[in-house]
Protein backbone atom coordinates (compact mmCIF):
# COMPACT_ATOMS: atom_id res chain seq x y z
CA UNK A 1 0.00 0.00 0.00
CA UNK A 2 0.98 3.27 -1.09
CA UNK A 3 0.08 7.11 -0.25
CA UNK A 4 -1.36 9.02 -3.56
CA UNK A 5 -1.69 12.02 -4.51
CA UNK A 6 -4.52 12.78 -7.22
CA UNK A 7 -2.55 15.97 -8.19
CA UNK A 8 -5.63 17.27 -10.68
CA UNK A 9 -7.74 17.51 -7.86
CA UNK A 10 -5.21 18.77 -5.16
CA UNK A 11 -5.86 22.60 -4.97
CA UNK A 12 -2.66 23.23 -3.00
CA UNK A 13 -4.11 24.25 0.58
CA UNK A 14 -0.83 22.64 2.67
CA UNK A 15 -3.30 20.87 4.87
CA UNK A 16 -1.32 18.07 4.34
CA UNK A 17 1.90 19.58 4.84
CA UNK A 18 0.49 20.98 8.37
CA UNK A 19 -0.78 18.12 9.56
CA UNK A 20 1.69 15.77 9.18
CA UNK A 21 4.82 17.45 7.93
CA UNK A 22 7.39 14.47 7.86
CA UNK A 23 5.02 12.64 5.34
CA UNK A 24 4.12 15.57 2.80
CA UNK A 25 5.52 18.33 1.11
CA UNK A 26 4.94 20.60 -2.07
CA UNK A 27 5.92 21.05 -5.16
CA UNK A 28 7.03 24.07 -7.02
CA UNK A 29 3.21 25.00 -8.02
CA UNK A 30 2.26 24.42 -4.73
CA UNK A 31 1.02 20.71 -5.81
CA UNK A 32 1.16 18.04 -2.72
CA UNK A 33 3.88 15.27 -2.99
CA UNK A 34 4.93 12.40 -0.71
CA UNK A 35 8.67 13.07 0.54
CA UNK A 36 11.01 10.66 -1.18
CA UNK A 37 11.27 7.08 0.82
CA UNK A 38 7.55 7.72 2.45
CA UNK A 39 5.41 6.68 -0.41
CA UNK A 40 4.94 2.96 1.29
CA UNK A 41 4.28 4.62 4.98
CA UNK A 42 0.52 4.62 4.91
CA UNK A 43 0.30 2.84 8.30
CA UNK A 44 2.10 5.63 9.52
CA UNK A 45 -1.02 7.77 12.10
CA UNK A 46 0.50 11.17 10.88
CA UNK A 47 -0.29 9.68 7.26
CA UNK A 48 -3.81 8.92 8.39
CA UNK A 49 -3.87 12.54 9.53
CA UNK A 50 -2.61 14.25 6.56
CA UNK A 51 -5.33 12.70 4.62
CA UNK A 52 -8.13 13.16 6.46
CA UNK A 53 -6.60 16.70 6.50
CA UNK A 54 -7.09 17.17 2.78
CA UNK A 55 -10.12 19.49 1.89
CA UNK A 56 -11.05 18.20 -1.38
CA UNK A 57 -9.89 14.07 -1.24
CA UNK A 58 -6.56 14.18 -2.88
CA UNK A 59 -5.09 11.98 -0.87
CA UNK A 60 -5.60 8.49 -0.42
CA UNK A 61 -4.19 4.94 0.36
CA UNK A 62 -3.57 2.91 -2.88
CA UNK A 63 -2.69 -0.33 -3.85
CA UNK A 64 1.11 -0.56 -5.40
S1 LIG B 1 -4.15 18.97 1.63
FE1 LIG B 1 -4.91 18.16 -0.32
S2 LIG B 1 -5.33 19.98 -1.54
FE2 LIG B 1 -3.99 20.63 0.11
S3 LIG B 1 -1.88 20.44 -0.71
FE3 LIG B 1 -2.35 18.52 0.33
S4 LIG B 1 -3.12 17.20 -1.29
FE4 LIG B 1 -3.26 19.28 -2.05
Amino acid sequence: MRIAIDRDRCIGSAQCVLAAPGIFTQDDEAIGEVLPGREHDADDPAAVEGIEACPVGAVAIAED
